[in-house]
């Protein structure tokens, strides 16, 4: 191994950072590497969309020991050794804007209520390079071997407890899943689990690609998020769906503000073709037992396995930030005591969910539902949510003119 990456994840959900020799490493890991202000609004595209900082500041990124990756040489690719790390100022002070940051901030204020998140991301991908295969076919399974297997095993030397690796149902599309862990841990994992995803695919002559979806018409490459509570706490088997109480509030919490958490969770120009009806991603905004077309989902187990799965994701959302987001939701259900929202039950038809309310029904709608809603958007520093906002209003008009097929396939392109 010659040299070691630390790395941020962006507003744009890219992992992006700097190369030391890994002479340096130790160096790195007290903060030698410097990042610059301006690079939060980096777009997805490449240019850097307009934001308060300018060509003025300094950061350091700081990477945490525990994010660390090893990638083993392989033919002639050397190896390498991947840091995610948290922005701080010169003087060591953590960055107020970093979203590795916003997730840790969330994480304490549930602690204070004696809550302590678990989470769990499902990544949905597509590959391309193999010959066509049935959806969920043993066939498909082997026609990505040695690839899956691989994944398998880099995922498992690198302590990211992997649990299914499957062949899904949209064309060329997998799966894979790991155990839920602390949530911090779990997002890590998220950002780093897409970069190990690509960085093999590619290594083995494929493309891996995690956009929301590829074609119009075609299936969504999902990121369904789960999350409990340590020690049982969401659940309680004598309430409806199963839910405690402050798992009641804290769903209604992200019911009541979805609309702007979308627009952090499903943050790209072709994410809300994803999220209709009928598509098994999210068809509206209600909490359900056993229901893939839920908003929530909330899914079967013992009190320990017992979760909330969130549906409206995808991979262009940064991590860090769509999971604190849910957190933070959430924790406003069960500090201002929102009302239990309605648990429907596995039975409920299509025409008894005819009155819940949409999704937004484009990136546009979203962005405005944030900016709109004070209390999503007081999660946030200014700084951050002025720079969120113009990266993603950017990217949209990077797009602006083009149909929806030509703007699946730009953003199929960068991620
Ligand atoms: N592909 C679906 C999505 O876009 C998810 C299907 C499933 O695994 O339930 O979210
Ligand atoms: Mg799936």
């Amino acid at each position: 191994m010659t040299n070691v990456f630390v790395a941020t994840c962006d507003l744009a959900g890219q992992t992006r950072g700097r190369a030391v020799p890994a002479s340096r490493e130790d160096a790195a890991l007290r903060g030698s590497t410097g990042w610059v202000p301006a690079d939060l609004a980096l777009t997805c595209f490449g240019p850097i969309a307009e934001n308060p900082f300018g060509s003025t500041g300094d950061l350091r990124l700081l990477p945490d020991p525990g994010t660390r990756v090893d990638v083993p040489a392989d033919g002639d690719v050397p190896g390498t050794r991947l840091y995610l790390a948290g922005q701080a100022l010169p003087d060591g002070t953590p960055w107020e804007c970093c979203p590795r940051g916003f997730l840790s901030a969330a994480v304490a204020e549930l602690a204070g209520l004696g809550l302590t998140p678990v989470a769990s991301f499902e990544h949905e991908f597509t590959l391309d390079g193999l010959p066509s295969s049935l959806p969920f076919s043993f066939d498909r399974y082997r026609t990505a071997e040695p690839f899956g297997s691989d994944l398998v095993a880099l995922l498992e030397s690198n302590g990211f407890a992997p649990e299914s690796w499957l062949p899904e149902y949209g064309e060329a599309q997998h799966e894979i899943t790991l155990a839920p862990a602390g949530a911090l841990q779990a997002a890590d994992r998220a950002v780093l689990l897409r970069e190990l995803v690509r960085d093999l695919a590619r290594r083995r002559g494929l493309r891996a690609c995690f956009a929301p979806i590829l074609h119009p018409d075609g299936s969504g490459n999902g990121v369904h998020i789960h999350v409990s509570f340590e020690g049982g706490k969401l659940a309680d088997p004598d309430r409806p769906g199963g839910l405690s109480r402050a798992g009641a509030a804290f769903s209604a919490g992200i019911l009541r503000h979805a609309a702007a958490i979308t627009a952090v969770t499903a943050p790209s120009p072709v994410s809300f073709l994803r999220l209709t009806p009928h598509r098994w991603s999210a068809g509206g905004v209600f909490l359900a037992e056993r229901n893939r077309e839920a908003l929530l989902r909330i899914c079967p187990g013992s009190p320990a396995e017992f979760n909330l799965e969130f549906r409206a994701a995808d991979a262009t959302a940064n991590p860090w930030l769509a999971l604190g987001v849910l957190l933070r939701a959430g924790l406003e259900g069960i500090r201002r005591g929102y009302e239990p929202p309605r648990v429907w039950p596995e039975s409920v038809t299509e025409a008894e969910l005819a009155g819940v309310p949409p999704l937004p029904k484009s990136q546009a709608e979203a962005l405005d539902a944030l900016e709109a809603d004070d209390v999503v958007r007081g999660f946030f520093p200014a700084d951050l949510i002025t720079t969120y906002l113009s990266v993603k209003r950017a990217e949209l008009a990077a797009l602006d003119g083009l149909d929806d097929a030509e703007c699946c396939r730009r953003i199929a392109d960068v991620y």
